[in-house]
Order: structure tokens, then sequence, then C-alpha cells
């Protein structure tokens, strides 16, 4: 089949690379003219495991084209899928002007039936505007020409994005078209082998699919980091707590991590985008409000550590300290709403000096950070801890999970740990000798 995907970030790039390699036709389409250029020479420019190679056997095998020109990407496509992005706005909303754009675009360059796919997060009622922009434009040219709007939204996660595309949990089709639906079937086919992973419903109950599922795990996340602060106060350990309640398979194992609060591109915004949708009907979302607050306030908790630790030695004011992981999760390179952004805010604003490190997040990073500084991006992980006062944890990468304690202990000035991501067994810590603050647990030191 051949598809149009517009967008080719996170989500399009991904999306696009994974219909590709079953066979279909896919045109890329982005407006920035540097990330087309590097595509075309076989540079993905985002970091998601498996995803390079696929890229650039597909593109050699010339079944992935990129351009910046839509109508090029039209021009034989069935489907037209919209993957631009939908960052929050001020007053927390969803910003759909490069959605929008989009579906203006399309309605001048149409030539022939399509079908529009909105596979970028959108709010309820998003694909009727859609429709009606298409429309508008149109008529604007003088012509009719027919199309729908289907509403799939990606449940994708950044760092298991391939995998996530190739065998998903279930896709979301949104029409009360029956032959668009079939046709879409027939496209995630190959995807979705079993019948029922493929479930069709109304666009609006798929537009509201998609902000139920992310606030859901937002709130797991914001729950079980409650939990932790209060088992903190209390004395208990919330890492028993969690295998206590996730045993029970009502509430499982899954996103019950305490740590420094969730970031990334989707649950923040997601969550803010709902509160603010549910306030514009008139609702009170009083739970998904908390979520936001909690989460806020979580990303918080570690600097406070670190500030109340250095308080009574003079404080943190040109000390330094080591911080591992920038990245808002492992195994990607997004550093949008990163809880360590907050992290090193809050110490740099008091004077603390930074000497960070991330696998694959560096270069995003220094140029997210490049104005502060304060702030030193190191290459290699244990360069980050000389002349360190103390170290953070703040991405559980897996090369952080079990380190040289011994080199570590030698290369700090003072065996320090904070760990926002409860790697480490904080006994072990403690007769290591080091004093070691995590999350919701013993402390020592
Ligand atoms: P992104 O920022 O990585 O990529 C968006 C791309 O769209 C950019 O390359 C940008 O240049 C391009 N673009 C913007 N306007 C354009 C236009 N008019 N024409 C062509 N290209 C244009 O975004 P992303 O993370 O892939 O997210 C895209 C959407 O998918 C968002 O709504 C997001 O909420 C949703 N989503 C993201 C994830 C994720 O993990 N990142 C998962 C599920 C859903």
């Amino acid at each position: 089949m051949n598809v149009c995907i517009v967008g080719t970030g996170y989500v399009g790039l991904v999306s696009a690379a994974c219909f590709a390699e079953m066979g279909n036709k896919v045109v890329c389409v982005d407006i920035n003219p540097q990330v087309v250029e590097k595509l075309k020479q076989g540079e993905v420019h985002i970091y998601e495991p498996g995803l390079e190679e696929l890229v650039k056997r597909n593109y050699a095998e010339g079944r992935l084209i990129f351009t910046t020109n839509l109508e090029e990407g039209l021009a034989e496509s069935l489907f037209v899928f919209i993957c631009v992005g939908t960052p929050p706005k001020k007053d927390g909303s969803a910003d759909l002007s490069y959605v929008y754009q989009v579906a203006r675009d399309i309605g001048k360059l149409m030539q022939d039936y399509k079908i529009v796919v909105d596979k970028s997060t959108v709010p309820v009622g998003t694909a009727d505007k859609v429709k009606s922009l298409i429309l508008e434009e149109q008529k604007k040219r003088g012509v009719s020409i027919e199309f729908d709007v289907v509403s799939n939204p990606e449940f994708l996660k950044e760092g298991d994005a391939v995998n996530d595309f190739m065998k998903p949990d279930r896709v979301i089709v949104g029409t009360d078209n029956v032959r668009t639906a079939e046709l879409l079937k027939t496209l995630y086919a190959p995807f979705a082998r079993s019948r029922e992973k493929l479930i069709i419903m109304s666009v609006r109950s798929a537009e509201m699919t998609k902000y139920a599922a992310n606030c859901m795990l937002a709130t797991k996340i914001s729950f079980i980091n409650e939990i932790a602060n209060i088992c903190e106060r209390v004395g208990a350990d919330v890492g028993d707590v969690r295998l206590g309640i996730g045993s029970d398979h009502r509430i499982g194992y899954h996103f019950i991590y305490p740590g420094v609060g969730y970031g990334g591109s989707c649950f923040p915004k997601d969550v803010k985008a709902l509160i603010s949708t549910a306030l514009e009907y008139g609702y009170d979302p009083l739970l998904l409000q908390a979520v936001d607050r909690v989460n806020d306030l979580q990303k918080e908790v570690l600097p406070l550590k670190i500030i109340n630790y250095f308080e009574p030695q003079g404080g943190v004011k040109d000390r330094v300290l080591a911080l591992w992981g920038l990245a808002f999760k492992p195994n990607t390179d997004d550093m949008r709403e990163a809880p360590a952004l907050v992290l090193i805010e809050r110490l740099t604003a008091l004077g603390m000096k930074i000497k960070a490190f991330d696998p694959v997040a560096r270069d995003k990073a220094r140029d997210v950070l490049k104005d502060n500084s304060l702030v030193e991006i190191v290459d290699e992980q244990y360069d980050a801890l000389e002349q360190a006062d103390a170290l953070a944890v703040v991405t559980e990468w897996n090369q952080f999970r079990n380190p040289d304690f011994d080199k570590l202990k030698k290369s700090l000035k003072a065996p320090i740990v904070f760990d926002g991501r409860n790697l480490y067994s904080p006994r072990f810590m403690g007769e290591m000798g080091f004093a070691y603050f995590s999350i919701g647990r013993r402390m020592y030191g």
C-alpha cells in the first residue's frame, strides 16, 4: 500500500520504517530540511534502538522516501498520517497549530481520495476540525474531492518504539466508515495479527482513549511517588510496599516504580491537555490535577535532599555534583520535560556546579543547557565523578545499575550518593560507607 507520513519525529519515523519493513511504499514528509537531508544520508536524527538499521535498509531498497514536499508525499498515497508534534501551550492545552497546518496543506494539495489519519495525540474533536479545514481549503480551490479523517492514536514508548510498533498491545482505529476501517485493518494486519488487537470505535472514543491511557499510567506513577513520600516519613520501605501491592494482580508490578517524577514529551503534556479539555467542558478533573501537581512536586524531591544535606556545611554554592542520567528515561535521547533539568535548574540557581554524563542524550543536553555556564557534560561515566562532592543518579540506564562502587567511592571527594531511581540497596550502600539517600526508603548518612 502507499503511505504518506507527515512529521518524521519519534512517532512518524518509527511508523514509516515499520510500514516500509512490511513492504509498503512510504513517503516521509518533514518541514525541517536538515532532518530530511540527514535521513537521506542514512543518518537518523533521534536515538531509538533498532531504528537506524530499519531506516537504512528500507531506504536502500526504495520503500522509504524522504522529502520536504508534501505534494510529492500525497501524489500516490492512499493514507496520509499526521504525526507532527502537539506540544503544550502555556495554559496546558494542546497546541494544534502544526496539525491544523498539515490539514490545510492537505486540503490545498490533494488531487484524489485520501484517508487522513490523525496519529498525533490530539484532543477530542480534533478530527472534526481537521475535516473542516480540509473542506475549507477545497472550497477555496473550487474542488470537491472525497476524503476520510480517522483517529489512530499511537501507543509506542520511546526506548522500545520499534518493538512496540511491530508488536502492539492494540491498534485503535476511530472511524464510523466500514470501508475505511477495512483498509486500515489491511494496513495493520502484519502488526496486529490477532483480530482482537485491532479495536474499531468512534473517532471521539479513539481520541479519548489515548489520553485516558497516558493519564492512567501517569496516575500510577504519581500514586507510588506519593506512597514513597509517606513511606519516608513513617519509616516504611517503598520497595517492600511496591512488592506487596504489586503481587495483587489487579494492581500489578508495572509502572509503580517510585522516582523523580515522570517526564518526556507525552505524560506531562497529555495530563495537562486532558485537564484543559475537561475544564473546557465544565468538569473539574480533581484526580488529574492532583496527579500533575504531585509530579511537579516530585521533581523537587531530589534537589531538596541535596540542598538539605549540604545546608549545615555551608550550602551547595561552589560545590560540584556528579550527575548520572539526563534523558527523561533510559534508552532515549529525549530531554523534553526531563526531571534532570529541574534538578539542574534548582541547584545551579544556588551556585552548585554540575558534571553530567548520559550514554546517549549528551548532545541534546549540551544544546538544551548551552546557556548554563555551571553545567559541564562529560563523555565518560566515571569522569563525571572527579572532584565531585556527591553523585546524583536521575535516569535508570542499565550501566548505572551495577557500577564499580570502589571506584565510585575513591573518585568522589566524599562518598555521598543521591539515588533518584532506587537503583542500589540502602543496606549495601550503608555497609560500603556511603551516605545514601533514595526515594521512600531508609537513609544512611
Ligand atoms: P517530534 O517532535 O519528535 O516530531 C515531530 C516532527 O514533525 C518534527 O520532525 C517536525 O519537524 C515535523 N513537523 C512539524 N510541522 C510539520 C509540517 N507542517 N509538515 C511536516 N512536518 C512537520 O514529535 P513526536 O514525539 O514524534 O510526537 C508526535 C505526536 O505523537 C505528538 O502528538 C505526540 O504526543 C504523539 N506521541 C508521541 C509519542 C512519543 O513517545 N514521542 C508516543 C505516542 C504519541
